[in-house]
């Protein structure tokens, strides 16, 4: 039987927290490849539960609800970045806890290694070039949210043998012709796989979708570029897994990333099966979920189910910005939602809103306004800084206004690293005046 290595690579940035980070692309493709006939071997280098890096380190880093910090290495700086005055770390496993899994496994034919945020590129070159040392003449296919919204730049820096870029499951079937396995996934793989946990020794934390992408068009957001068309999951097959996995593996939370979760029906059905079920655990939803879908039965079903965490998008109260960005969201709706999750017994504990800053086009006014709302309605406001993500009309029009060019290194664009990058941003005074406010409201929220 051919083996395949999956490789969830490092993170290499100034700061990084595991909030509930899973490498849900390649246990999907762990599943598939169990369907084919191949053998697939995790090696997660963010799995803060491994055994081998508990063994090493003082503890998992837990905090709350399964998040948590991971172990960090101090690292070289990449030269963009020389005279910036930050630690630059690497996130994950020691890389003598990473050498050894290598050095311990059996044959394998491939190595797939994956990729997430575009400003991660150092990690994911790092952790090829210690695949490379440790398996010399093993083939290494790149393939990734990165890998895709890049493609030239990961071929030209990250080191593999073959970028395959783009999402589902034809960039696994290259990948496998690749390595001279010629052999086709389902198509209706979506409802049919689910994501593979078996390899986690203790993953007490689960990450499931149950749709692929969204019919909104944000400006600022890659997930239609990244998912052509917006697909659901059957929701019995979703409610049996997350019962499958709440039970075989005594999960403690159960975390949902859909883009549009709440988006085309199917969400009621879902949480109907799971009260029926009687599957008892804490669900989250951090992925900021569309406040025009909750209706009162959507709040109820969250609270009978259990719900610890619900993000909404507010991200704008400005109407002009909000309609110029892609409708997603109108004050109206935040309002109406919140309202159907507070008579549903929710409180500012559960319930936050994400506020975009520095988006461009956006006042400081905006966001004062925003956290203004949020003051009245109860909400926990996140500032979230705008990161322009490549291939998005964002990206476009701030190329072709000469904010940055095109060949920018991607690191220069994470907004840990310099907040305040493009010339009509806000300055590092107002958005440190900003966070401020936000905590602060956050601290009276709590009471404290
Ligand atoms: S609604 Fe959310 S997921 Fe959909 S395009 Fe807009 S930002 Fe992206």
């Amino acid at each position: 039987m051919k083996r395949i290595l999956l490789i969830n690579p490092w993170i290499e940035d100034v700061s990084a927290y595991d909030y509930w980070l899973k490498p849900l692309g390649l246990l999907y493709i762990s599943s598939a490849l169990k369907t084919l006939g191949v053998e697939p071997v995790l090696v997660d280098c963010l799995d803060r539960y491994d055994s081998d890096l508990l063994s090493y380190s003082s503890g998992s880093g837990e905090k709350y609800f399964g998040t948590g910090k991971f172990v960090e290495t101090v690292v070289p700086k990449p030269d963009c970045i020389a005279s910036i005055p930050r630690r630059f770390k690497r996130f994950g496993f020691p890389e003598e806890v990473f050498r050894s899994k290598l050095q311990q496994l059996d044959h394998v034919d491939g190595v797939f290694v994956t990729s997430m945020m575009t400003y991660w590129h150092y990690g994911v070159s790092d952790t090829i070039r210690v695949v490379r040392q440790e398996l010399p003449s093993i083939p290494i296919v790149l393939g990734g949210v990165y890998a895709t919204l890049l493609p030239e730049h990961a071929k030209r820096n990250a080191g593999a043998d073959l970028v395959c870029p783009g999402t589902g499951m034809k960039p696994i079937e290259k990948a496998l012709l690749f390595l001279g396995i010629n052999k086709s996934v389902q198509p209706d793989w979506f409802d049919e796989l689910s994501p593979d946990y078996s390899a986690y020794e203790s993953p007490h934390y689960a990450v499931v979708i149950t749709s692929l992408g969204c019919p909104f068009r944000c400006v600022y957001c890659a997930s239609s570029y990244l998912w052509r068309h917006f697909l659901r999951r059957d929701p019995t097959k979703t409610a049996e897994h997350i019962e499958y996995l709440v039970k075989s593996s005594n999960l403690s939370d159960i975390v949902f990333f859909d883009d549009a979760i709440l988006v085309g029906g199917g969400f009621k059905t879902l949480m109907k099966e799971i009260e029926h079920r009687s599957i008892r655990t804490r669900f989250h939803l951090p992925n900021g979920v569309h406040a025009r879908f909750v209706d009162r039965e959507t709040a109820d079903l969250m609270y009978a189910n259990n719900f610890k965490t619900i993000k909404i998008g507010l991200e704008t109260s400005d109407r002009a910005l909000q309609t110029s960005t892609g409708g997603k969201v109108f004050l109206n709706d935040i309002y109406r939602a919140v309202d159907n999750l507070s008579k549903a017994g929710f409180t500012y504990k559960e319930i936050s809103a994400y506020i975009m800053l520095n988006l461009p086009g956006q006042s400081e006014e905006d966001v004062l306004d925003s956290l203004r709302i949020c003051e009245e309605l109860g909400l926990s406001p996140t500032l979230n800084e705008f990161t322009p993500i490549p291939g998005t009309l964002q990206w476009k029009e701030l190329i072709e206004r000469g904010s940055f060019a095109e060949d920018i290194d991607p690191l220069l664009l994470d907004n840990s690293i310099i907040p305040h990058w493009w010339k009509q941003g806000f300055s590092l005074d107002t958005v440190q005046r900003l966070k401020e406010a936000a905590w602060s409201l956050r601290r009276k929220l709590s009471g404290e």
